[in-house]
């Protein structure tokens, strides 16, 4: 909300919710209670939650506004039925209470779209429940919002989302025709997991894969009008260990990408690992310390092994995987997290493949104090210029090369190490042409024990040979030219823990 908050009108609407919130208003007795509805309708005004995060957009990246629309709440989340991971209850407004409606909504999105810029090409427009479902969200509004999104002229996808039964050809069409011909139409769905006990005995979606399949045979029904479909897939939904969380994800990856190629329509696969919000079934086990949120290398090696699954890599129906890393602002231990040194350094990396879908953000990652056993994780990247090594007279002295270059001095001898290009070579008695440096981008201590070791190993198993010279901060590796293929491939193979 701090977007929002930029701007007075939405301060003071913020502050009447703040105050709402505060009485309990949706507490406050049903009948006859003037000043708790005012409150209602104040609330109804704002959105649940408004925020920016980059995106992947045709092959670029690009940034999204994800608008969460508060509404009366999902028709499905009522009584002992709704789904045990889900707390929009809390956000939502009792229709008992307050009805939100068109009029409502129509003010929420006018102060969520005070956030678009130039640079929003998404836009995803979600509610508490389901947009599709016209008890929830008025049949006007959908016609009104995909109109106005139509006027933002570099808006170039919408995203709404809805249960199984509410995707309806008719209801597609309605917002389809509403919406600018070139703006993707994207269909999310709560999949959460393709194994039917987990989804439906532990998470209590009751949704038949059968059903799924029916719903996105209706989507893919509109694939000549660029309706697209989008796969939520929970990443540690409770009793699960961190291994079959891993497992379960993975394979329901697989498992949407074949269901996409199947149907021949286009797919986002979005993870959303699990994180502990209040007043759930979640938090009761989270509270009694059977339930730790995943952990962020665990998300690493979810994308890793997804991208690089056949089912998926040459999947054409596949178009990006997307981590929702949106936690309302939870404390660290509620949500997906790793240990102090190396948390900030995955998030970014994380953020980094959204907005890019280049695997690459993750190789050779490094955490010193809490990366998975036997792996070596840091980035690498082989620098442009060809290298030399040159011996000059012990007693030379005079400024070093220009570029990444080392002088290494004894008692009896001077090596240098610098760009070719870089180097005078009237002062060598023996020169060695045609290195290429590697720079391994890490940030490992001098005291870190094996890094080195393990990356110099797994180039010697390459038949790679390679020299090693280190900065305070930075280490390097020299390897022929004509073996820089083979130690990339190697490195890269070492980094993905294959
Ligand atoms: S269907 Fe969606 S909104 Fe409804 S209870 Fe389940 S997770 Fe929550
Ligand atoms: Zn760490």
């Amino acid at each position: 909300m701090t977007d929002v908050l930029r701007h007075s009108r939405c301060c003071v609407l913020a502050l009447l919710s703040l105050i709402a919130a505060l009485c309990g208003a949706n507490d406050l007795p049903i009948i006859d209670n003037p000043c708790a509805t005012a409150l209602l309708a104040s609330l109804a005004q704002t959105p649940a939650f408004v925020e920016r995060t980059p995106v992947h957009i045709e092959g670029k990246p690009a940034v999204r506004l994800m608008i969460v629309l508060r509404t009366n709440g999902c028709y499905f989340d009522k009584g002992d039925s709704g789904c045990t991971i889900c707390n929009y209850k809390q956000h939502a407004i009792d229709p008992r209470r307050y009805r939100v409606n068109a009029d409502n909504l129509s003010a929420q999105l006018d102060l969520a779209l005070q956030n678009v810029d130039e640079k929003i090409e998404q836009i995803d427009l979600l509610t508490l429940g389901n947009y599709l479902n016209q008890s929830e969200v008025p049949l006007a509004f959908w016609k009104e919002s995909m109109a106005r999104l139509s006027k933002l002229p570099r808006l170039k996808r919408v995203v709404i989302e809805s249960r199984t039964k509410f995707i309806q050809e008719s209801n597609i069409e309605i917002v389809r025709s509403a919406l600018r011909a070139d703006i993707t139409l994207e269909v999310s769905i709560g999949v959460e997991s393709s194994n039917d006990y987990i989804r439906n005995e532990i998470i209590k979606k009751k949704l038949a894969w059968k059903e799924l399949e029916k719903a996105v045979d209706r989507l893919a029904a509109f694939r000549d009008r660029k309706v697209v479909f989008q796969a939520y897939l929970l990443i540690k939904p409770q009793r699960l260990t961190e291994r079959e969380a891993i497992e379960d994800v993975v394979q329901s990856a697989v498992d949407v990408a074949i269901m996409a190629q199947k149907k021949r329509i286009f797919t986002r696969i979005a993870f959303e690992p699990v994180f502990v919000t209040h007043d759930t079934e979640l938090e009761k086990e989270f509270l009694a310390g059977r339930y730790h949120p995943v952990k962020l290398w665990s998300i690493v090696e979810i994308i890793k092994r997804v991208y690089e699954h056949p089912a998926v890599k040459r999947n054409p129906f596949v178009t990006s995987i997307f981590v929702g890393m949106s936690d309302e602002n939870l404390s660290s231990g509620r949500k997906a997290s790793s240990c102090s040194h190396c948390e900030a350094m995955l998030l970014r990396a994380i953020e980094a493949f959204n907005s890019t879908q280049n695997i690459g953000t993750f190789s050779l990652l490094v955490c010193p104090q809490c990366r998975p056993e036997g792996e070596v994780a840091m980035n690498f990247k082989l620098l442009p210029e060809s290298m030399s090594l040159m011996q000059i007279p012990p007693d030379h002295t005079g400024s070093a090369p220009s570029g990444i270059s080392a002088v290494i001095r004894t008692a009896d001898e001077q090596t240098v190490i610098a760009p070719t290009a870089a180097l005078n070579q009237t002062l060598g008695a023996k020169v060695s042409h045609e290195w290429r440096a590697i720079q391994l981008e890490g940030t490992w201590e001098f005291s870190e024990v094996g890094i080195i070791s393990k990356i110099t190993q797994a180039l010697a198993d390459s038949h790679v040979s390679c020299l090693a010279f280190s900065t305070w901060n930075t280490d390097y590796l020299l390897v022929q030219e004509s073996q820089v293929l083979q130690a990339v491939s190697a490195l890269e193979k070492l980094a993905r823990g294959y």
